[in-house]
């Protein structure tokens, strides 16, 4: 699997969390407020594990609002998603691009977009050499 590295796409800090791993990987970490509650979420940074640590009672099928703990500011994506018409949330990646994920807890919509569809080819080239050598 690849593992993805992504940044706040509004102040530009990094959302990954070394301190708190899953799947033996630093998490991508941001502040989830359903309703009243507020509190952290950790996403797997393997993209294509769904795996998450959520400290916010958010039931699954519901739907949460992102936001980057670092500026507070609100990391809705501008489009829904496709399959359930929640806003997407997106995070940036460092090389340019983003990843987007769907809001609704249990919906597993992810997309990735890259403003260079050749930086898509070294990048996916570079993070498989990565990884090859890795492991
Ligand atoms: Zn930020
Ligand atoms: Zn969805």
């Amino acid at each position: 699997m690849i593992q993805v590295h992504v940044q706040c796409p509004v102040c530009g800090k990094s959302l990954m969390d070394p301190e708190h791993k899953i799947d033996n990987y630093p998490s991508i970490a941001v502040d989830l407020v359903y309703g009243k509650k507020r509190g952290a979420l950790y996403l797997s940074s393997l993209y294509g594990s769904y795996n998450i640590d959520i400290k916010v009672p958010c039931p699954v099928g519901k739907v949460s609002s992102f936001f980057c703990p670092h500026c507070r500011e609100d990391l809705k994506a501008s489009r829904m998603c496709e399959v359930c018409q929640a806003p997407m949330v997106g995070f940036a990646f460092r090389e340019g691009g983003s990843i987007q994920i769907c809001s609704r807890r249990g919906c597993k919509k992810h997309l990735i977009e890259f403003e260079d569809p050749e930086l898509e080819l070294r990048m996916f080239y570079e993070t498989y050499g990565t990884f090859f050598k890795a492991h």
